[in-house]
């Protein structure tokens, strides 16, 4: 579903240049759950950002689906693919409704019976119809990003890029929106490449996963590598511990890596 190879993206002119994702090549098959795990800072968000076609300059390879990306995405690349952003607050239009908000990428791409559609995403979502004639601020935060899932599927994509879906919400909230995307990819065979700092989210969803660190991808590795401790880089090691909880050993060791 998704081939990436030597991407590079940087940031800035020269002098002062970011190299924010250096080198990197993966591919995840369809139908996968695959992660994208490491600090703050280490590219990840910019990796689904240059799938996405959110970014200027980059450099290298990316297949969707068997085919070549262009410098622009066409329109038919959004039915194939949609993003969903860590923020719900902020990726949610605060003056539409939700109705509005689920319509719009009906009408942006010529999708006739908006009202079906609609209330059919609302259910995938586990939310009832009187969701449509809400506005995002009198959502909770969980009930927003269910928004922002049912906003993404309503294209019936074929992969779907989740960016911290899960992180600025509560940690019981979280567990419900991890469980909700884990049904709805077993339901339409949906492919994920998910990013979070967390080694512990990507355990609970992801087939396998890429280490990532200061622009490098460290290690690729299987979910059953976790449990085994197969992990083969020190570093992939570390992130594998402080996950488990925080531990005064654990972060002194991280400095030393
Ligand atoms: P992550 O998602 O892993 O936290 P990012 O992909 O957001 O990391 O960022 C990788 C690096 O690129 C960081 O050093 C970040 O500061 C930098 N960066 C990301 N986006 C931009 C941008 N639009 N302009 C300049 N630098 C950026
Ligand atoms: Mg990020």
């Amino acid at each position: 579903m998704i081939k990436v190879e030597n991407l590079r993206v940087h940031f800035g002119e020269a002098g002062q240049r970011i190299v924010a994702v250096d080198d990197v090549s993966l591919s995840v098959k369809a139908g996968e759950c695959y992660g994208l795990v490491g600090e703050s800072g280490s590219g990840k968000s910019t990796i689904l950002r240059a799938i996405a076609g959110l970014v200027d300059h980059w450099s290298g390879l990316i297949e969707i689906d068997g085919r070549p990306v262009g410098r622009k995405r066409d329109r038919d690349f959004y039915r194939l693919v949609q993003m969903v952003f860590q923020d719900p607050f902020g990726s949610l239009h605060p003056k539409h409704t939700i109705d509005r908000i689920l319509s719009e990428p009906l009408a942006i791409h010529g999708l006739d019976d908006a009202e079906n559609r609609v209330r059919h995403a609302l259910e995938q979502v586990q939310l009832g119809p009187s969701f449509r004639f809400r506005y995002p601020h009198q959502l909770s935060g969980g009930q927003r990003q269910r928004i922002a899932i049912a906003r993404a599927l309503i294209l019936s994509p074929r992969l779907m890029l989740l960016d911290e879906p899960t992180s600025a919400l509560d940690v019981s909230i979280q567990a419900e929106i991890l469980n909700l995307l884990a049904d709805i990819r077993r339901e339409f065979g949906v492919t994920y490449l998910l990013v979070s700092h967390d080694l512990g989210v990507i355990a609970h969803m992801c087939d396998r996963f890429a280490v990532m660190r200061q622009g490098k991808l460290v290690e690729v590795a299987a979910n059953t590598d976790l449990n085994s401790g197969r992990l083969k880089e020190p570093y992939s090691r570390q992130l594998l511990l402080a996950s488990k909880g925080y531990d005064r050993a654990v972060v002194d060791a991280f400095a030393d890596i």
